[in-house]
């Protein structure tokens, strides 16, 4: 297998990481919550990335 298709195997398997992770916070509430101090996410950033688990205060940890 070429590193490209290694590099595109872990962004597909990241993505879906972040698809259960999303799935998981909606099932249990907090899904407009940051995962990091609990602040509400607006809706204009969850309309751009459904996947954001974070405020834009903590960016690198989404
Ligand atoms: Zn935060």
């Amino acid at each position: 297998m070429s590193e490209f298709s290694n590099e595109s195997v872990l962004a597909i398997e990241n993505t879906l990481n972040e698809v259960d992770r999303a799935l998981e916070r909606l099932r249990v509430g907090n899904y407009r919550l940051c995962q990091v101090c609990a602040a509400p996410i607006a809706d204009a950033e969850l309309v751009l990335n459904p996947l954001l688990a974070n405020c834009p205060a903590h960016p690198e940890l989404s």
